[in-house]
């Protein structure tokens, strides 16, 4: 195989070896070229793995549907299944003069299960690598102590609530200085910059809850000026609608527990680079020392979430315009975020940079203040009262509740994760449970 093979993680993702141990590594460039309007995802002509040794097919450039529907389009080596089978296995057996050529030695680091779902989703991010953890959280943590240190960093004031925790509360301690910024705001994420030692520039967007859109073009440019790196969370944008790498980020982290899976059944996460080298090196090391590494069962169902990721996310994001429309003049409703409203204040860029859709998260400002936004998310029924996102069904939280003092989400906020229902249904049950009868 020419798979590279770094002992912790393979960069050009492979397939799982074939019986006869010739797996043909899936390799090539697959970042789009600059203008392509379709933004075709081209793939190597040997990206589909042949069942045998016969000579590989030429095929033309894939398309991200067709990608995520066929999960890279691999084929089963052993049986010609279409699902490609589940590897379970810890340990792998040596060559008999004490090598391990065919790339995996233990599961802690290499799994194949886990290297195939790694692969799908580095070609929809247009990465050149990209590695799973056990969740959103070990990704985001794992990125940050990956960077030389003692490290500086500038994040979002507004952005994910238990990320924003580990910054202020565990990262000191680990060597990571954080200074937090309204991020939309350009001077500012430029003026928080300390030339020579800030290292990363971190944001989100659409951000939670209040779904601030950061120009991640603009980003880069700031970052990379300073000698700093970019990393975009990318969970409520997904693939689909937005890929940081080509604005010039130089990494996107996902809570694949979201979207990315979609059906509210797996914890993981992501880290995808813009390139291999030194960072990529340490974030391998750092998630097989603390033991971060995704299970192959949950790597699984996250390869078949993704399969129908750009159907979900689409019709996710029609859906949560047209409740967004529906509640932006209501009586009940102070305000609605949601950046595919004209008047949210990120509209513009949102516009520029998020293609086919604004996402399927938005958020309603109670008039009534925030006992009426409690009592209305307990008047729901077709919505859901949960935390998170990014499911197949609607879920309705009360942010400010669940991240308590210090939170800068406004405490009449109704945080929405739009599903797969009807959308009449979603407004009924929210217009009832706004104005009870
Ligand atoms: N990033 C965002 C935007 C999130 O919403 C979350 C979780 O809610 C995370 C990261 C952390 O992900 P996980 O819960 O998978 O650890």
């Amino acid at each position: 195989m020419t798979v590279r093979n770094f002992g912790q993680y393979i960069a050009t993702s492979p397939v799982a070896p074939l019986p006869n141990g010739k797996g043909r590594p899936i390799a090539g460039k697959h970042r789009a070229r600059k203008g392509d309007a379709e933004r075709l995802v081209t793939v190597a002509a040997d990206a589909l793995v042949q069942p045998t040794n016969e000579p590989v097919r030429t095929i033309a450039p894939l398309r991200f549907e067709t990608i995520a529907a066929q999960a890279g389009g691999t084929v089963d080596g052993a049986t010609g299944a279409v699902v490609p089978p589940i590897h379970v296995a810890t340990t792998f057996v040596r060559d008999a003069d004490n090598q391990y050529r065919r790339g995996y030695c233990y599961g802690r680091s290499d799994n194949a299960t886990v290297r195939q779902t790694e692969h799908v989703l580095n070609l929809l991010e247009e990465g050149e690598a990209t590695l799973l953890f056990a969740s959103g959280m070990a990704a985001a943590t794992a990125a940050f102590l990956s960077l030389e240190r003692p490290a500086h960093v500038v994040a979002p004031s507004a952005m994910y609530w238990g990320l924003r925790q580990w910054l202020v509360e565990d990262a000191p301690s680990h060597g990571v200085e954080a200074t937090f910024v309204d991020a939309g705001d350009l001077d500012a994420l430029r003026a928080a910059i300390r030339p020579g030692r800030t290292r990363l520039l971190w944001v989100e967007t659409p951000s939670n809850p209040l779904w601030s859109i950061i120009d991640i073009a603009e980003a880069a440019r700031i970052s990379h000026a300073a000698g700093a790196l970019l990393a975009v969370d990318s969970t409520v944008a997904t693939p689909v609608l937005t890929r940081p790498l080509t604005l010039g980020a130089d990494l996107v982290l996902h809570s694949a527990t979201k979207y990315l899976n979609g059906h509210s059944d797996v914890v993981a996460g992501a880290i995808v680079f813009a390139r291999t080298g030194a960072l990529l090196d340490r974030a391998a090391r750092t998630r097989s020392m603390l033991g971060a590494i995704l299970g192959p069962f949950e790597a699984a169902l996250l390869l078949r979430g993704l399969r129908t990721l750009h159907v979900r996310v689409r019709h996710q994001s029609a859906s949560a315009m047209t409740i967004a429309r529906h509640f932006a003049h209501h009586t009940a409703v102070a305000r609605v975020l949601y950046p595919g409203l004209a008047a949210h204040t990120g509209h513009a860029v949102a516009a520029r940079q998020m293609r086919g859709g604004f996402g399927g998260m938005l958020s309603i400002r109670v008039r009534d203040g925030e006992a009426a936004a409690i009592a209305s998310a307990g008047r729901m029924h077709v919505v859901k009262r949960a935390t998170s996102l990014g499911g197949v069904e609607s879920l309705v939280e009360h942010r400010s509740s669940i991240e308590g003092r210090g939170s800068p989400c406004p405490p009449d906020l109704l945080r929405f994760s739009i599903g797969l229902e009807n959308v009449d249904d979603l407004i009924d049950d929210i217009e009832r449970s706004l104005v009870p009868a």
